[in-house]
């Protein structure tokens, strides 16, 4: 009975350690649980960051490939409106949008209401608008991306043509250089041959020059030079062309001009710049000029014997006394 009686109790003594086994190693599975469900909350919340940052990424690749590809294109021309019509191909592969318009800086931007308009300029100077229509809000950020990209171009080209103007233009004067001159008439020398046609060429030298320096300096006499120039060049039209040869003479061609024709402007001219009155800081001074013309007649000279004939005859001018035009008698 006894015996019996400390079996039980053995026995209920050992379900009791045995529950409590149990319990405690439920306890920690559960504890083993929350930290797993933690850890799985914590591994969520990076995969949720590292997708977003993977979205990004993305975008941002997209906005690079974006920028790669269009100014690629765009370093493709050197004309304005050739960049314009390369980036508006371009906008349509990288952006939601319906139309672009790239509109000058005088443009009227009041029938512009609910488009995108982006103000392009170089340093202070307003070069033009960008007028994007139907671009979506996410979007936005990027047109203005790319229309940077836009100026890029437009300023390249700008600075081209500014270096080829340099290239060929005198500085004192803004004549044509004495070697784009003469490009120009070698030109001009091969078109009137191919059609048949007349032209004439001036040589003229202002009068007197060097007691102008040694009367009034040599920025006075600059700025003579320059007014002379100018006035020359005013008075031609568009398809003649005036380039500084030497240091105060000065080169003309007159388009399909005959010999009549040229001394009846080389007279006008002559005329012209002895009549004015050329204001340098507080002197009034005035110059005379002489012009030497010769004439191509459609076949023959090269332009060696036409300078050399438009310079015999300003020879022949300033023999004369100056202040007059000559034209070469052999021709
Ligand atoms: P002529 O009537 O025979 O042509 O007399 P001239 O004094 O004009 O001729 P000359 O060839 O003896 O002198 C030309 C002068 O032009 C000499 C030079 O000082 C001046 N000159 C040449 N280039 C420049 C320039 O860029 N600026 C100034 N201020 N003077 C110049
Ligand atoms: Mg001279
Ligand atoms: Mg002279």
């Amino acid at each position: 009975m006894l015996y019996i009686g400390a079996l039980i109790l053995i026995s209920i003594s050992a379900v009791a350690l045995l529950n409590k086994i149990l319990k405690h190693r439920l306890l920690s599975k559960k504890r083993e649980c929350a930290h797993l469900n933690d850890e799985h909350e914590k591994f969520s919340l990076e995969n949720a960051r590292l997708n977003s940052d993977n979205l990004r990424l993305e975008d941002s690749v997209a906005q690079t490939i974006a920028l790669y590809d269009i100014t690629k294109q765009l370093c493709k021309s050197l004309d304005e409106e050739k960049i314009f019509t390369i980036f508006n191909e371009q906008l349509k592969n990288h952006i939601e949008i319906s139309s672009c318009q790239f509109l000058t800086k005088d443009a009227d931007l009041t029938q512009c209401k609910g488009c995108t308009v982006l103000p392009l300029a170089i340093q202070q100077d307003k070069v033009g608008y960008l007028i994007a229509k139907g671009i979506p809000d996410k979007d936005k950020d990027r047109f203005q991306i790319l229309g940077q990209q836009f100026l890029i171009g437009i300023k390249r080209a700008f600075l081209y043509k500014k270096v080829q103007e340099l290239s060929i233009t005198d500085s004192l004067t803004q004549l044509f250089s004495r070697r784009h001159f003469l490009d120009r008439l070698k030109e001009e020398l091969r078109r009137s041959r191919k059609f048949k046609l007349c032209f004439s060429f001036f040589m003229i030298d202002i009068d007197k020059f060097k007691n102008c320096n040694d009367k009034y300096g040599h920025l006075v006499g600059d700025a003579i030079l320059r007014e002379v120039s100018k006035t020359i060049k005013e008075s031609l039209r568009q398809i003649d062309f005036v380039g500084r040869y030497g240091g105060e003479e000065l080169a003309v061609v007159l388009a399909e001009a005959n010999k009549q024709q040229a001394l009846f402007v080389a007279e006008r001219l002559r005329h012209e710049i002895e009549l004015k009155r050329i204001k340098v800081y507080d002197e009034e001074l005035k110059v005379t000029i002489s012009i030497g013309v010769a004439t191509f007649s459609g076949d023959g000279e090269d332009t060696t014997e036409i300078i050399e004939a438009a310079d015999k005859a300003l020879y022949m001018a300033k023999q004369a006394g100056r202040n007059k035009v000559c034209a070469h008698k052999a021709i």
